[in-house]
């Protein structure tokens, strides 16, 4: 156990590009992050094509390392699930997005729907599902008013266990969307065992949509699959005015991106949201 131990850790650090130090020294920093209450979270809204409404929000986690700059999740989430401190960190996230997403209820936005990453190495250790409810019941937030992104990984790890998590999450009455959709399996016998509600296209098809005939082609493709599986589509990376525009004439039902807003504060995405309530 020992060797295995190691060899991961090897292939990690070759990864990642660390040397051991620097592996540590992050390790470190993740452990005192959770005990100092160093992470946030930012938002980023989600726009209905058709109304033009806020239907919903991304949270994304960032680390705050006192008197340092914010280091993104690219950074230290790789880290986090190879150690296992996913599983701590995502229950964090979990509290806060739906704790912030109750106070926005509660102040009229009753529609909004707040979705939240999830990653396999929380559905391999911890308890998932009571993580889940405990979020929801302390914040008082509406299952239905919660969306777990889930990866196409997760989906074909295909283990008994995993299935019944996600009937289980799907009974406590959450959404479940799968994240990055189309890069990751050519497989998909796993949308006819798993209840998802929507299909978050990947920005890469997004990004050239306009000048890239075969991003265009995929896009479509997989506006017409979730059509007729009876799933919603969202567009992610949407930078640009004529990006929209392809992605409004393809039917595509959501979209996400620097056009209409990066990800931010709590109190700037409340400001975002009043002024959208106003228009
Ligand atoms: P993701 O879930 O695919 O999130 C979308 C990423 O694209 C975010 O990067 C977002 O800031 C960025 N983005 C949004 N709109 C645009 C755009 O128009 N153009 C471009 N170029 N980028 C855009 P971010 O926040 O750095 O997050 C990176 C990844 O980290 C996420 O990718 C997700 O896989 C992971 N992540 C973030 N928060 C969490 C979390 O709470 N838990 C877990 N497990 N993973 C997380
Ligand atoms: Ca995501
Ligand atoms: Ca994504
Ligand atoms: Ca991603």
């Amino acid at each position: 156990a020992k060797d295995v131990g190691r060899n991961t850790y090897r292939f990690f650090a070759d990864q990642m590009n660390f040397d051991n130090s620097e592996y540590l020294r992050l390790r470190t920093g993740l452990q005192r992050a959770l005990e100092r209450d160093e992470f946030l979270l930012h938002y980023q809204p989600q726009i209905d094509l058709q109304s033009g409404e806020i239907v919903g929000l991304e949270a994304l986690v960032r680390w705050q390392p006192p008197a340092l700059e914010i280091v993104p999740p690219g950074r230290f989430i790789p880290m986090a699930e190879e150690s296992g401190m996913i599983v701590s960190i995502g229950a964090w996230v979990l509290q806060e997005a739906c704790r912030q997403a109750a106070v926005w209820h509660r102040a009229g936005q009753t529609k909004l729907v707040m979705a939240v990453n999830l990653s396999a190495v929380q559905f391999k250790r911890g308890d998932l599902l009571q993580t889940v409810t405990e979020a929801l019941t302390a914040s008082g937030l509406p299952p239905s008013c919660l969306e777990l992104e889930l990866t196409e990984s997760i989906l074909i790890s295909d283990t008994a266990k995993v299935l019944s998590m996600v009937d289980q999450l799907k009974e406590l009455g959450v959404k479940l969307s799968i994240d990055d959709f189309g890069t990751g399996y050519s497989c998909l016998a796993y949308l006819k065992r798993f209840r998802v509600d929507r299909l978050k296209i990947d920005q890469s098809f997004v990004r050239h949509i306009t000048t890239d005939p075969n991003d265009e082609a995929i896009v479509r493709a997989i506006v017409q699959l979730a059509n007729s599986l009876g799933l919603k589509t969202v567009a992610e990376g949407v930078e640009s005015e004529a990006a929209l525009q392809s992605l409004i004439s393809l039917g595509c039902d959501d979209a996400q991106g620097y056009y209409f807003a990066r990800p931010m504060t709590a109190a700037d995405a409340a400001a975002f949201l009043s002024n959208d309530k106003a228009s």
